[in-house]
């Protein structure tokens, strides 16, 4: 089996969709499971409905109203019959979340988001798979939230191996074609779980190494991993070839061309990543496997916005010693912040963390009670991977406050405060 992935932004409108049409049609479509994620931005409309929803507030429906609006625009354009299936169908999902939103929350927070977050895949698979049905691709419609079994730490849920393994082989035929939702799965309760933002590259990894895939592509409105993302450094170049570890540690630093738990299981089972266009099929791409950690090797650029910086300082001058370094780890790790990059001297530390208004808000808290804070928002984490050297540096062209900065052999850091 061929494992394919089509994120959002690749269905985002009706052309997306028929462009995954296109790519089927031109790499053929038998032995092929799917692998799509909710269209354009749903996902986080959806995460806008449960805070709505949570707040009491009954904004929650003029945002459902956008989402409606959004699916029918697309179905419009590719299901010309007003009494096709497929509007039952998203009626049918968005019937269920108006249902959820209708009665007070009862569940806990992240298990109540998975429950309605997860409805955007099912809905995007829904209108994926109708299309190229009536293309004349035949594919049967599977529901990962049967297949992908999970434990129940909703939000960032961690797999079952060997329940999923037996599930999805009992699904699965070769020579068929199946379209799947990315990101979502459940619990043994039968409780929806989602495996973290962006979280269906390892759905499609997750697939290939149950169903021993020879290959996963990753479609892409880029031509493959480039050395910087073109949206923000000019003259980026394609990289032909990528070692797993190399991709880990990528992904590691925060190039979003691919969810970091993506790798571990392929590489488990030497299966190939490709990330390739989809508009040109047909080029070879970025390919991630066994071999040479980069090729051609070039310096590669990462961004990381929506960082936050927290200067932790002892009240009384005293050292920080690995005993408040263990108390502070131990509050990011309960609240779930992700550290980036951490210095420290003697009488303070700082960390520049992943600024989820969720967790940030919890840990600092807690912080307060032990520590000074000093807590900067808006900044941005630069990182250079393989060349260290100024040049590589001064092409970054930072503006902006550096708030920290640090260089190992293969890496530089910087964080940089832009408000
Ligand atoms: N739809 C989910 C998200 O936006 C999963 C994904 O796109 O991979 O986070
Ligand atoms: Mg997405």
């Amino acid at each position: 089996m061929r494992i394919f992935k089509f994120g959002g932004a690749s269905v985002k409108d009706a052309e997306g969709v028929r462009n995954v049409y296109e790519v089927l049609r031109q790499c053929g479509e038998s032995n092929t499971v799917v692998v799509v994620s909710a269209m354009g931005k749903t996902t986080n409309a959806l995460e806008r409905i449960v805070q709505f929803h949570l707040e009491g507030s009954l904004q929650w429906k003029a945002v459902l109203e956008e989402i409606r609006a959004q699916h029918y625009g697309i179905m419009e354009e590719l299901f010309l019959q007003k009494e096709h299936t497929v509007y039952q169908e998203i009626e049918h999902v968005l019937a269920q979340i108006r249902l959820i939103c209708q009665t007070p929350p009862t569940s806990e927070y992240n298990m109540h988001y998975d429950r309605i977050v997860s409805y955007g895949e099912i809905m995007g698979t829904r209108i994926v798979s109708a299309f190229l049905n009536d293309s004349g691709l035949k594919n049967t419609w599977l529901d990962a939230r049967k297949l992908i079994k999970t434990d129940s730490n909703h939000r960032f849920a961690r797999i079952n191996w060997s329940f999923t393994e037996i599930l999805v082989q009992q699904s699965i035929r070769a020579g068929q074609s199946y379209v799947i939702q990315g990101f979502i799965g459940s619990d043994d309760n039968l409780h929806a779980t989602t495996l973290g933002r962006e979280g269906s590259d390892y759905t499609a990894s997750i697939l290939a190494y149950v169903l021993n895939a020879k290959e996963v592509c990753i479609w892409k409105d880029v031509p493959g991993v480039l050395n910087g993302d073109p949206k923000v450094f000019p003259n980026v170049k394609l990289i032909n070839h990528i070692s797993y570890r190399e991709a880990i540690e990528l992904a590691y630093f925060g190039a979003s061309v691919i969810h970091p738990k993506t790798i571990q299981p392929l590489q488990r089972k030497n299966i190939p990543l490709y990330v390739k266009s989809f508009l040109n099929p047909l080029q070879p791409g970025t390919r991630i496997s066994e071999g040479a950690d980069l090729e051609p090797e070039l310096p590669i650029f990462i961004r990381k916005t929506d960082q936050a910086i927290i200067k932790l300082s002892t009240r009384d001058l005293a050292f920080i010693v690995e005993e408040n370094l263990s108390a502070i780890y131990n509050i990011f790790h309960r609240f779930g912040v992700r550290v980036n990059l951490m210095q420290n001297s003697a009488v303070s530390s700082s960390f520049c963390i992943n600024n989820d208004p969720i967790s940030t808000v919890k840990a600092l808290d807690e912080l307060k009670h032990q520590f000074d804070v000093d807590y900067t928002s808006g900044v941005t984490l630069f990182t250079i991977r393989h060349d260290n050297g100024d040049e590589a540096r001064a092409y970054l062209n930072l503006s902006g406050d550096i708030k920290m900065e640090q260089r190992t052999p293969s890496t530089i850091q910087i964080a940089v405060s832009m408000e």
